[in-house]
């Protein structure tokens, strides 16, 4: 038998966390699980313990840890419970472990994440927000650490895919002369302006091809994920703002496509299933089944495609806008989105005030440079501060 890659999954009980342990279970010969991490949804945990028996399981909140353990003892398990975000540092870094899958949501997801990339692991990457908040410290620390950082994001994993092997950040070297990030348009795709006004939460989270958490949900809704995806890959690819184009395919088959300079156009397509990406990542650069069935193109018939609309979905513009504008701008998108989508979720915002509050944090908060962690949670804390001000002078 081969020796089994030892695993830690970072939000394991989210639906990419759901996605990878079912990949996992299904080549139990290659891959160990040693620790996983959830918030909230400790039953969820709980039965995900009991199916691969690792040796650490993360919660949330410290209130949670005693039940959690007693539960697990009596199932006769000896998994160690650990609380909060200094835990998830450590099950990322624990030395035993070689791959990480970071598939936390959101600003929460970066000091573990970073806290694997400097133990140099095989880093899968998830959590776009953490590019979109700190992309130029965590690229450096990639480098400086020897990680291997393999995205798992559909539209990212079918550029990686995409590019030659050797690519090494260099498109101009490999005749790259720009990516197409493609979008499906999310459930709003055909709505007009006045029909996105009275749009609800369950609404907006009713995506037409993939089932994913709330958060990325409305973001594909108002367009932001693309926007957070093109910042994404400005990261990944080493690509200018002009070099990242969007394109919408509402059919999610192609998940995105690299041009060349000979006009020859190289594309990943499948049936819209995280597990693909995850499976990939997983084994690289080998391949293994992943449980997804096969593409049936005449099933399909056809494929369409459109440019964004700017006007109706202002989020992508403002992601161009703070990727050109740099330094800290990226950050406050991401933190002034965060506040913006969880106030939408919990009835406290319509929908179109998501991008108002993201263009006026954006115009609050000075264009400062980001010298370091400590300067990057810093923007990031100062912009959540400007947007929920910002939030409390909505009317209701
Ligand atoms: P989700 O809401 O389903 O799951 C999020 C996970 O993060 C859960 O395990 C949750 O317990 C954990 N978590 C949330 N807040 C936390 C906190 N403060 N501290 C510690 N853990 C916390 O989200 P998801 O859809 O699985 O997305 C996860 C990430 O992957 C996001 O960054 C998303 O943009 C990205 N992504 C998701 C998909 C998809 O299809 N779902 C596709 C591409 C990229
Ligand atoms: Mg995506």
């Amino acid at each position: 038998m081969m020796t089994r890659q030892k695993l830690t999954v970072l939000g394991a009980t989210g639906s990419i966390g759901v996605s990878t342990l079912d990949v996992v279970a299904r080549h139990s010969d290659r891959y160990e699980v040693v620790a996983l991490t959830g918030n909230s949804r400790v039953d969820v945990l709980y039965d995900q313990c009991l199916q691969h028996r690792p040796r650490y399981a993360v919660v949330g909140l410290g209130a949670d840890v005693a039940g959690l353990a007693a539960r697990l003892r009596s199932a006769g398990l000896a998994t160690e419970v650990l609380a909060g975000p200094a835990a998830l540092e450590r099950v990322a870094a624990l030395p035993e472990v070689d791959v990480v899958m970071a598939a936390i949501v959101g600003a929460a997801g970066l000091q573990p994440t970073l806290a694997a990339v400097r133990q140099g692991k095989r880093v899968l990457l998830a959590n776009k927000e953490v590019l979109v908040m700190a992309g130029a410290l965590f690229m450096a620390e990639v480098k400086r650490h020897g990680a291997t950082l393999l995205p798992i994001d559909s539209e990212h994993n079918a550029v990686f895919q995409s590019l030659p092997s050797n690519y090494a950040g260099n498109p101009a070297g490999a005749g790259v002369s720009h990516i197409l990030l493609t979008a499906s348009g999310g459930p709003f795709l055909e709505a007009t302006l006045e029909r996105l006004q009275s749009v609800t939460p369950d609404e907006a989270c009713a995506h037409p091809n993939w089932a994913m958490g709330r958060k990325i949900s409305v973001d594909s809704a108002t367009l932001m994920n693309k926007g957070l995806e093109v910042i994404e890959a400005r990261w990944l690819f080493n690509l200018s703002p002009e070099q990242i184009e969007v394109v919408i395919h509402p059919q999610s088959v192609i998940h995105s496509l690299v041009q060349y300079v000979d006009g020859s156009v190289l594309a990943e397509l499948g049936n819209p299933d995280m597990r693909t990406p995850i499976a990939y990542a997983l084994a690289w650069p080998e391949r293994i089944a992943a449980g997804v069935a096969p593409l049936d193109l005449p099933a399909i018939a056809r494929l369409g495609f459109e440019r964004p609309d700017f006007v109706r979905f202002p989020c992508l513009a403002l992601a161009y806008r703070a990727l050109r504008v740099g330094g800290n701008a990226a950050t406050v998108l991401n933190a002034a989105n965060e506040v913006a989508v969880a106030a939408f979720l919990d009835g406290r915002i319509p929908f179109l005030a998501i991008a108002g509050i993201i263009a006026a944090t954006l115009d609050a908060v000075p264009v400062r440079p980001m010298p370091d962690l400590a300067a990057i949670l810093a923007e990031d804390e100062a912009a959540r501060a400007v947007a929920i001000a910002l939030l409390e002078r909505q009317p209701a």
